[in-house]
């Protein structure tokens, strides 16, 4: 017997029909004598919903006032599934987060999970229960007002739930078959990874992947918590993230090289023109920044030319973030001293992401030459010990993720894998 937590994404309970065949498979898995714990995200898109019915009603909502709205979405799936559950014969109770004892910070809308306090589901658990908590929310201890955790957190719910609980995995349900070593849509000979550790699934998560939420990584690397990405649509297997000396025996000349390609879209790019070269300016460049509240990817800072004793730097950010860090840059301009700043947001950034770096030489060569022969252009370069980044022209994204992909030998022979999911 095992003792498992199941989170089904949105995508999976979308309506009554899909919320009796998510209850169905986990009657099947307690059948088979598991303990199930089950974590849910809310109907389709109904957080999207929500969020769009509270900007109708009033154009800056309350945060509080927000958590409170969306939370329901997560309750009402949850309650639904517990009552498809008791039809087919099982005892099911439904629980919000606060009732879970999920312990947050006290930010409205992005709070982190301090601790869990399980008690009371561990009780319904061994009465032979199944239980059923609503994912992406909990409740803070100083505050006792009741919290989100960030869009996308049902995840980390459910992998803290099994951290908590001891379980012996965390299963993540969604709409496609697991992770891919590129996004199916760009590149049909992309293939489904069976085993990644964190450490790849992190630098994939932080750059572009969507699949997972990037906390609940975190989380289970933290805990060690296999966790297993799979469809809800079939019984094929998925992906496991875990650790890496349980992936091939931790030998290094039997990983992949580079697991996989991750694309983001969702930068922009700034460069600060005629930095006087000295210093404490990057300080002050990049205080300017932080004190409007955002977090910078990339940096470049090139040599300086000898008559001006002036420099650029460039820096990469969330598109989202671009104006604000204009705005607190402009802002700074004469204290700082630099002479212009230029903003480009049809960028993109592909990263190619694996263990086997580390033992490999020529991995860097190797992607640069496939770049080179599509004649693509790089803008930026960032690397970390298993990933290698590079900024590319926003139209370019998609040649690049293929170009990489077949470069390292990625490509599946054969039949694509058919794809249509959101991973939701
Ligand atoms: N329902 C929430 C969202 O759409 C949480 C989740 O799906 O994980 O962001
Ligand atoms: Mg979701």
């Amino acid at each position: 017997m095992a003792r498992v937590v199941k989170k089904f994404g949105g995508s999976s309970v979308a309506d009554a029909e899909s919320i009796k065949r998510v209850a169905r498979r986990i009657a099947a898995a307690k059948r088979e004598g598991h303990e199930v714990v089950i974590v849910i995200s809310a109907m389709g898109d109904t957080t999207d919903e929500l969020l769009d019915l509270a900007h109708q009603v009033s154009p800056q909502p309350a945060p509080r006032e927000l958590d409170m709205l969306l939370t329901t979405g997560e309750r009402q799936s949850a309650a639904l599934l517990a009552m498809a559950l008791s039809d087919l014969g099982h005892v099911a109770k439904s629980y919000t987060g606060s009732q879970a004892g999920v312990i947050t910070t006290e930010q409205h809308g992005n709070a982190r999970i301090l601790k869990i306090t399980p008690g009371r589901i561990q009780a319904a658990l061994e009465e032979g229960s199944i239980v059923i908590v609503a994912g992406f929310q909990g409740v803070s201890n100083d505050t006792k007002e009741i919290t989100t955790l960030g869009r996308g957190a049902s995840d980390t719910t459910a992998v803290a739930l099994a951290a908590a609980m001891g379980a012996d995995y965390c299963e993540i349900y969604s709409d496609v078959d697991g992770v891919f070593t590129a996004d199916p849509r760009i590149v049909p000979g992309a293939q489904r990874i069976p085993e990644i550790s964190y450490e790849e699934m992190l630098e994939m998560a932080a750059n572009g992947a969507k699949i997972l939420h990037l906390r609940c990584v975190e989380y289970a690397r933290r805990e060690n918590v296999p966790v297993h990405v799979r469809s809800s649509f079939s019984d094929k297997p998925g992906t496991w993230v875990k650790d890496l000396n349980d992936i091939n025996e931790g030998n290094p000349m039997e990983q992949a090289i580079i697991s996989g390609i991750a694309h983001d879209r969702g930068e922009a790019k700034i460069t600060v023109v005629g930095v006087p070269d000295r210093v404490g300016e990057a300080a002050r460049i990049f205080d300017a920044v932080a004190r409007a509240d955002i977090n910078i990817d990339m940096i470049v800072q090139n040599v300086s030319n000898v008559d001006s004793n002036r420099t650029d730097v460039t820096f990469t950010l969330p598109m989202s973030d671009g104006k604000k860090a204009i705005e607190a840059l402009r802002a700074q301009q004469d204290t700082i001293g630099f002479q212009d700043l230029l903003y480009d947001d049809s960028i993109g950034k592909v990263s190619i992401v694996g263990v086997g770096m580390r033992s490999h030489p020529g991995v860097t060569a190797k992607f640069f030459n496939a770049l080179a022969d599509a004649e693509i252009n790089i803008q930026m370069i960032s690397t970390s010990e298993i990933r290698i980044s590079v900024v590319v022209e926003a139209d370019k994204v998609d040649d690049a993720v293929r170009a990489a992909h077949t470069a390292f030998g990625l490509d599946a022979e054969g039949e694509a894998v058919v794809y249509a999911g959101t991973g939701r």
